[in-house]
């Protein structure tokens, strides 16, 4: 995972160890995340609506 390397403000032990509540806030805050990293669910459904919109106009452009 990404935060394997991120290092706590707090403790600044690694963020992975989970050594103080600020360290554990982040880890679930960042486990909770997924493959995407900080989009939300919403955003990728945009993303994805505005590729097809934009892939169906290109498609009658050349057509
Ligand atoms: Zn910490």
């Amino acid at each position: 995972m990404t935060y394997d390397r991120l290092v706590c403000a707090n403790c600044a032990a690694p963020v992975s160890e989970g050594r103080c509540p600020v360290c554990r806030a982040n880890r679930e805050r960042l486990e909770q995340e997924g493959p995407f990293g900080g989009l939300s669910p919403v955003a990728l459904l945009a993303l994805l609506v505005i590729l097809v919109a934009a892939v169906v106009l290109l498609a009658h452009q050349t057509a």
